[in-house]
């Protein structure tokens, strides 16, 4: 089953809401969250399997994957503590 993250920066203002991560009714592909260094955002990203993840936007492979749990990370757009918030929402 899958749910939705929020990220949200309180020194710049970068968020993105309704960050979708897990699976729907098979177990692959499924949603992996992600914060890209290269184009400064933080998404998810289906992979298939031991599939190397790579940026929705602008296809980096070197992208750093992200907990499904409530985590604090550096925002990639301003380099201060910011924090993923996995709210309660499911979807299948
Ligand atoms: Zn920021
Ligand atoms: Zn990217």
């Amino acid at each position: 089953m899958g749910g939705i993250a929020k990220f949200n920066c309180l020194n710049c203002g970068y968020t993105e809401e309704k960050i979708g991560f897990g699976h729907g009714k098979h177990a692959e592909p499924h949603l992996q969250i992600y914060c890209c260094n290269r184009c400064k955002t933080v998404g998810s990203t289906w992979v298939n399997g031991d599939e190397q993840p790579r940026c929705g936007i602008c296809y980096e492979e070197e992208i750093t994957p992200l907990e499904t749990k409530n985590t604090s990370l550096n925002c990639p757009r301003c380099d201060t503590l910011a924090v993923l918030a996995i709210l309660e929402d499911t979807w299948d």
